[in-house]
């Protein structure tokens, strides 16, 4: 690639973020509150500006105003890839993130694999993409795999395969009494516009003793790493997750957490087992928002202006 910035390369892009994010959240998508969140960040990664708010109830994460649903879909059809391209400066595209995801779906079949049941015989992969992880579990596991994605060309790749497809939205997927084993939500969530809607969907749709893999972006680690909220911050995420929101919102849903670990590039990852739901601990999720809150001022405070 030629010597520019990634702030030449993404201005050359000429999307006009600020102009398309109008939809302002109501209330906390995790507690359900309205009127108790306050603003960390005006600014994302790439630059664009967008608003990052935290609940100081829970200390839930959110990007409000954000991208209408139609703005998203538009958003990934042709925006993101050359997007995230032109901020790390080395192409990504369909070929490079299938070579990624191979990667992706042998440690997560390592890690998966002494902890299921040898009973464990369908798989659903939801926002699956072209199905490379879970062939790569189906395969492991000795598994038949269902992928569930909004991308009609990414299923097309996952049917030539051999696996089962379903076009559409976890939110809006209805899958009957049909149930699975295994349900993943990897490298996911944090781009969903409904996490506690997707989770009670998954619930749902998560065999009784079966399990599910879900993984986040862990923003307490990110934030860390990098040193800035606004280097954490990005269009694509829509919601920030920590430990404790995960959760917390596992709790909602109606899972319980059985097992988990920490990734290199920071993604925390849960496997969850089905149970009854249960109310969080709002305070103690109050007490690590207003943690987290400090860490990012003091951040900010050591850093030139
Ligand atoms: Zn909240």
């Amino acid at each position: 690639m030629p010597e520019t910035t990634a702030a030449e390369r993404i201005a050359a892009l000429g999307y006009d973020y600020g102009a398309r994010a109008r939809e302002h959240l109501a209330d906390c998508n995790l507690c359900g509150t309205s009127g108790r969140a306050v603003e960390v960040a005006r600014r994302d990664r790439y630059g664009y500006p967008a608003t990052l708010l935290v609940c100081e109830r829970c200390g839930l994460g959110y990007l409000s105003p954000r991208l209408s649903a139609s703005d998203y879909a538009h958003f990934y059809d042709g925006v993101y890839r050359p997007l995230v391209t032109a901020y790390h400066g080395r192409r990504i595209d369909a070929e490079t993130v299938q070579r990624e995801q191979r990667e992706y779906g042998a440690e997560l079949a390592a890690f998966l694999g002494p902890l299921l049941p040898s009973s464990t015989e369908t798989i659903l992969d939801v926002g699956g993409s072209t199905g490379v992880v879970a062939g790569v579990l189906a395969e492991r596991l000795d598994a038949r795999a269902t992928v569930l994605d909004p991308s009609p060309d990414e299923l097309a790749a996952a049917r030539s395969a051999g696996m089962e497809t379903v076009a559409g939205f976890a939110e809006d997927f209805d899958p009957g009494e049909r149930d699975w084993d295994l349900v993943l939500l990897c490298q996911t969530i944090d781009h969903l516009r409904d996490v506690r809607g997707t989770l009670a969907a998954l619930r749902r749709m998560t065999a009784p003793g079966g399990h599910a893999f879900v993984d986040i972006v862990d923003v307490d680690i990110v934030l860390r790493r990098t040193g800035a909220i606004e280097h954490v911050v990005k269009i694509d995420h829509p919601f920030y997750l920590t430990r404790p929101t995960a959760a917390a919102f596992f709790a909602v849903a109606g899972y319980s957490i059985v097992a988990e670990r920490v990734s290199a590039d920071g993604h925390r990852g849960f496997v969850l087992a089905p149970g009854a739901r249960s109310e969080p601990d709002w305070h103690g999720l109050g007490v690590a928002g207003t943690r987290f809150l400090a860490g990012v001022r003091a951040l900010r405070t050591h850093r030139p202006a």
